[in-house]
């Protein structure tokens, strides 16, 4: 890592306030590592440079003048190319989004949309510094970062092993110490999973916390933005900046983004909803079955150090939790089917057309171009599951099945303040290994899927390591926490006992 990001975000930024380290520096640190490291990751798809020190210089010049810098004050941050940026190329990791398809397409030729998302703008506001824009799998479509029409984000604990999908880059930006915290969307696991994999904390906030405008969407009733650090502090930090109402999303809750920083917080980091002793659930379901053995005894380490300092135990059930995987691929793929249509090579984006064809010719061509096999796949299982004659048998059953999962987390919620679990099954799998089977990688969302497909906010961190199989590399588990909705502050309380909880294991153990 750069040894200028050392320490917590708030502290990075307190640093740049006082003048110690200026925010150019701390850009000039971010794109050297971008250009020492990210060749062989295939972390970020565009790095604006000469905007990142401009952008910088701009901080540096207002603190001279003795203005008040915001709370994250010349921070380098990294944006998955999902989010809509005003002075950057946009392609949410797809080439319906690019202006001209080179052969090898070129993100660089991507959509500059006319707009910031609401949470780019957010951050521009803070004062943080957007040094790039993220590799993703295509769409937001995908557990691995295959998917991607450009190149696949690599883990830097293996290269030749996927970092997750599909906000893959930005986790790999923060793993690899090229930005100290990163922004992703999470519509089924897609920040905790490549956190969990390549060792970083990740969130995924409650459905509703977290603007949507300028997000690409994918399954609107699921995606929310997060944010990826190495701390639990720095990614509750980036997360309570970009949380808040938005008039421009109207799904956006009129609740107040504050708190979130246990470390600035006073007591107890364990103590319950109640007030008394706090209580861990250990859904069983999400320890059973296709969860790898060292995967498990992990999470189960890290449930055993939050009993050490004093939390109660509890095991539960989410009974529902097993036909999650079935529900969310009906639902998300409906959505997609629906939210995808707007890409029809007329109003931006690609456009492929011979200047006579018909219309529907260039619809034809456009999506036909322009799409990678992932994101037809599910149109076409989108549409299907739409269409009439299915509908109640699908779409309909699937959104019983989600109802079901809900009334099961309120169930677990009044026997324990916050659920503990696997983030994912394994830890990084080879590249190639699951990209041919959709089903065998659609199960890599098992743990992640029912906190999404209930709206809460759920966030993964490092739970140590683990071997693939037996004289394999030690590699990153992720431990899940999942709280009530807007209870994130209690996420982040919790969290960071676990983090200091496994530290202080770890300096006992060198
Ligand atoms: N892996 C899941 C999918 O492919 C989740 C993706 C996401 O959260 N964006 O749909």
């Amino acid at each position: 890592m750069t040894p200028l990001f050392d320490g917590s975000v708030p502290e990075l930024a307190a640093r740049v306030a006082r003048g110690d380290v200026s925010a150019v520096e701390l850009a000039t640190a971010s794109l050297d590592a971008i250009a020492a490291k990210d060749p062989g990751l295939g972390a970020f798809l565009t790095v604006g440079r000469d905007a990142a020190l401009e952008a910088a210089r701009a901080i540096d010049a207002r603190r001279a003048r003795g203005e008040r810098l915001g709370p994250l004050a010349g921070v380098p941050i990294a944006v998955k190319d999902a989010l809509a940026t005003h002075d950057a190329p946009t392609t949410a990791g797809s080439r319906i989004l690019l202006r001209r398809v080179a052969d090898p397409p070129d993100p660089r030729d991507g959509y500059v949309p006319p707009y910031d998302a609401t949470v780019v703008a957010r951050l521009r506001a803070a004062d943080a510094v957007i040094v790039g824009k993220t590799n993703m799998d295509e769409l937001a479509m995908g557990s691995s970062n295959e998917n991607s029409a450009f190149f696949p984000a690599r883990n830097p604990h293996d290269p030749s092993r996927t970092a997750g999908g599909s906000s893959g880059g930005s986790a790999v930006a923060v793993a690899a110490g090229m930005t100290p915290v990163a922004i992703g969307s999470d519509t089924g696991g897609s920040i905790r999973q490549p956190a969990a994999l390549t060792g970083v904390v990740g969130v995924k906030p409650t459905y509703g916390r977290v603007s949507r405008y300028g997000l690409f969407a994918f399954a609107s009733s699921l995606d929310q933005v997060g944010t990826f650090a190495r701390d639990v502090r720095s990614a509750a930090a980036a997360l309570q900046v970009i949380a808040g109402p938005d008039e421009r999303d109207g799904t956006t809750e009129d609740r107040p983004a504050t708190g979130f920083d246990p470390g600035a917080r006073e007591g107890d980091l364990l103590e319950g909803a109640r007030g008394g002793r706090l209580r861990v659930g250990l859904p069983r379901e999400t320890f059973e079955e296709g969860v790898a053995p060292a995967v498990r005894a992990r999470v189960l380490a890290a449930a055993d150090e939050l009993a050490r300092a004093g939390a109660e135990i509890v095991e539960l059930e989410l009974p529902t939790s097993r036909f999650a995987v079935a529900a969310y691929y009906v639902l998300a793929t409906a959505e997609a089917s629906s939210n995808l249509a707007r890409y029809d090579g007329v109003r931006f984006g690609l456009r492929v057309h011979d200047g006579r064809a018909p219309l529907g010719t260039l619809y034809r061509q456009t999506r036909g171009a322009g799409f990678g096999p992932e994101v037809k796949r599910r149109i076409i299982l989108g549409t299907f599951v739409l269409s009439a004659g299915y509908y109640d048998a699908y779409y309909r059953r699937a959104q019983q099945v989600r109802a079901l999962i809900r009334d099961d987390f309120e169930r677990a919620f009044g026997r324990a303040d916050v659920l503990l679990s696997p983030t994912s099954p394994t830890v990084a799998f080879k590249l190639g290994e699951k990209i041919e089977d959709p089903l065998s990688m659609y199960l890599s969302d098992v743990c992640t899927l029912p906190a999404s497909l209930a709206g809460l906010p759920a966030m993964s961190l490092p739970g140590g390591v683990a071997r693939p199989e037996e004289g394999g590399p030690e590699l990153p588990v992720g431990v899940q926490l999942t709280a009530p909705a807007f209870e994130e502050a209690r996420l982040f309380r919790v969290g960071l006992a676990l983090e200091r909880r496994l530290a202080a294991q770890r300096a006992e153990g060198t």
